[in-house]
């Protein structure tokens, strides 16, 4: 297992971890010079914050940097109720699929979606089934995209409790049966990113690590399972500060061959959103290096 107590060339920043500093919005090219300054040598940006400073910007400045791209948030969201709207979202995945691209991320993440309109709180219909057939076929189809362009594409399971609005995909095993299903060569164009915030309680978490290999993880994202949790989506804590054995299950995908960034991914509107982002992301590599 990789020693992070030394250095943190192996951290990355979700961006969406500094969204917001003192509880105002920061823009991208503000977090990217304040990573870049403290020698952190990557990041994964969401596309909301990468269309508001300009796609062709950010490719220059994350160029200017050096930096590089452990993922790009985010593709997915697949199903729908009608033939427009999933033809709507085929395209705006493979829009995400050319920006990710031009950004030379790793991967592009996929947060895979789950009942047509439930995310807008009004939920269409209760066929989860239907749901989940509908991402087996969209990511099949951006496949055949992504791969002409060499961009992998990596399924995140979510915590059970996002599978109504957010992602019908909820385990480990469930995202590898799809990659299993979709690509059955493993060519690396297919994968999962483990993020132990939704995975930590999976009782076959370490056999499904291992099943993924090296193959198959293309993300490995941290931070912590506050108790109590306040929050369902806005109260993600720092690694250190929760329930999450994050050095443990890191030590789980490094003997699967994972030997890429470990990507800090923290949406906390009640406490990390309203500190100094300097703050934020001094601790980061402080946590990085003693926790991680
Ligand atoms: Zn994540």
């Amino acid at each position: 297992m990789r020693d992070f107590s030394q250095d943190h060339r192996w951290l990355s920043i979700n961006t969406a971890t500094l969204r917001k500093s003192r509880g105002v919005e920061l823009p991208l090219p503000q977090i990217i010079e304040a990573c870049a300054r403290r020698g952190i040598p990557a990041i994964s940006p969401w596309r909301d914050q990468v269309h508001a400073a300009g796609l062709a910007d950010i490719s220059k400045l994350v160029k200017l940097h050096g930096l590089e791209l452990s993922g790009y948030c985010r593709g997915g969201m697949f199903p729908a109720s009608t033939l427009e709207g999933l033809r709507a979202a085929h395209d705006d995945n493979r829009r995400a699929v050319d920006e990710a691209r031009e950004l030379n991320a790793r991967c592009l993440v996929l947060v895979v979606g789950g009942l047509p309109g439930a995310l807008a709180g009004k939920p269409e219909g209760k066929d989860i089934a239907l749901a989940r057939a509908q991402v087996r076929d969209g990511i099949a189809k951006l496949l055949e995209h992504s791969r002409s362009v060499g961009m992998p594409l990596a399924i995140e399971p979510l915590h059970p409790m996002y599978a109504a609005d957010r992602a019908c995909v909820n385990t480990m095993e469930q995202a590898l049966d799809l990659c299993d299903e979709l690509d059955p060569s493993r060519s690396g164009a297919l994968g999962v990113a483990c993020d132990v915030y939704h995975v930590w309680w999976d009782p076959k978490l370490q056999s499904q690590i291992a099943r993924a290999g090296r193959e198959r993880l293309l993300a490995f994202h941290v931070c912590d399972w506050l108790v109590p949790t306040t929050d369902l989506l806005l109260d993600r804590g720092m690694m250190g500060d929760g329930i999450i054995d994050v050095r443990r299950i890191r030590s789980w995908v490094e003997d699967a061959g994972f030997d890429g960034y470990s990507e800090v991914e923290i949406f906390s509107e009640r406490d990390w959103w309203q500190r100094e982002h300097g703050e934020v992301l001094d601790v980061c590599v402080e946590r990085h290096r003693s926790v991680v």
